[in-house]
């Protein structure tokens, strides 16, 4: 295996792990409320959702901006697709499957 691949095998590792923490957290936040306090232990330490969401978002902004820093992806093209999804979700032309708004009127238009 080259280097390459070795740095690839890892920036993936990174990105699922990363992305299955976010995963779980999110999870905690459906099933308990997102402002409920966490468990007391090391990782939570008592905080909410709503204040390990950043936290966890932000490792895997880096996992992610670590990957393509290797060349598992273009952040190029990854950020080519962002701007075409936000455009999608912000008109109000685009529907669901049954007929209705995509996604909810936030207050910004694309
Ligand atoms: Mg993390």
């Amino acid at each position: 295996m080259s280097g390459g691949d070795d740095r690839e095998r890892y920036a993936m590792g990174l990105m699922v792990e990363e992305m299955g923490e976010t995963l779980k957290l999110i999870g905690k936040a459906l099933r308990f409320g997102i402002d409920a306090p966490g468990p007391n232990n090391a990782e939570y330490q008592g905080r909410t959702a709503r204040q390990m969401i950043p936290l966890e978002v932000g490792d895997l902004h880096a996992a992610l901006r670590f990957a393509a820093m290797v060349g598992v992806f273009s952040m190029g093209d990854a950020n080519a697709s962002e701007a075409a999804k936000i455009d999608k979700l912000l008109n109000p032309q685009s529907k669901d499957a049954q007929g209705n708004r995509l996604a909810p009127d936030v207050g910004y238009s694309a």
